[in-house]
């Protein structure tokens, strides 16, 4: 079985489309319940999650960590980093803006800058990202967040007071 080849992924979506999907998505008691009945349902987890990965395959290059990181990265998907580091750029990106590892795409980070920025969200690039839960990869995200297991996925930073603080991603 040959090793996936991991390249950048610019997304099919403007970012402040992004933005408002999510506020319809946003975590409520609704489809927390919905969340936990889906679960409950084996075949319908399945289906649920496969209609997942199909959409934000297409959108946003998704690779199904389980851990969505996209609402704090202006909609780029930092698990198309080829590094998959989910706390910004390694210092290989060159001056161009493009991936150390592919010159022919942009680093995701560049991408999630200017998406970010554009859209008035530059601040959520301050964020520290929780290393990712390996055993969530090809979990539902979305129910995984409706459960309020992404809770402390993103935490803030203080230089004067490094305790982390929690993140509403609503
Ligand atoms: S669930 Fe993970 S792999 Fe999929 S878009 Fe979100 S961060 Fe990327």
């Amino acid at each position: 079985m040959g090793v996936e080849r991991i390249r950048p992924v610019r997304p099919r979506v403007p970012a402040t489309l992004a933005y408002a999907l999510h506020r319809l998505l946003a975590r409520n008691g609704a489809y927390r319940r919905l969340a936990a009945y889906v679960e409950r349902h084996p075949v319908l987890y399945r289906a649920f999650t496969a209609g997942e990965r199909v959409t934000k395959e297409r959108l946003f290059g998704c690779r199904m960590c389980g851990q969505c990181a996209l609402p704090t990265t202006g909609y780029a998907c930092p698990m198309t980093c080829p590094k998959q580091l989910r706390n910004g750029p390694c210092g290989g990106v060159s001056p161009d803006g493009s991936c150390e590892v592919d010159r022919t795409r942009t680093c995701v980070w560049v991408t999630a800058w200017t998406r970010a920025e554009g859209a008035a969200r530059g601040a959520d690039l301050d964020l520290l990202q929780r290393p990712v839960d390996n055993r969530q990869w090809t979990r539902s995200s979305w129910v995984n967040y409706w459960q309020g297991r992404d809770e402390g996925l993103s935490v803030a930073h203080d230089a004067e007071d490094p305790r982390p603080v929690m993140v509403d991603r609503t």
